[in-house]
């Protein structure tokens, strides 16, 4: 599992949205622990190499438009030097985030078919 390590939360979230967004088709989930994101490739037929997920988080980061000094790779690590958001700014899509394991989503039916994992005997 890859970890994309920011300074921002507000940041975080709406990068984890838009790589919520990319990485769906390949069953890569995204997990939100404030300002750092876990990719999960688990689940996925092949696993996300740590260029691939550098390169997807560079493109996410424009897309999102988050302003960032730099983009580095720090052993399993991407470290993003993003800068302060800027205030009353809200995230651009509405994003569904669980309360137990930080697993986001932009997708309401994804996050409800997500909790029931959480419910043993649902
Ligand atoms: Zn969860």
């Amino acid at each position: 599992m890859i970890r994309i390590r920011l300074n921002w939360e507000k940041n975080a979230s709406r990068l984890a949205a838009k790589l919520a967004e990319k990485l769906a088709e390949r069953a890569i989930l995204p997990f939100l622990n404030r300002s750092q994101i876990v990719l999960d490739d688990t689940s996925a037929d092949q696993p996300l190499s740590l260029q691939e997920a550098y390169r997807l988080a560079a493109e996410a980061l424009t897309e999102a438009g988050i302003k960032s000094r730099s983009i580095s790779i720090s052993g399993e690590e991407i470290v993003v030097d993003d800068e302060k958001p800027e205030a009353g700014e809200e995230p651009p899509v509405k994003l569904y985030i669980c309360p137990h394991c930080g697993f986001v989503t932009p997708y309401e039916e994804e996050y409800w078919n997500h909790l029931k994992i959480h419910y043993v005997g649902f």
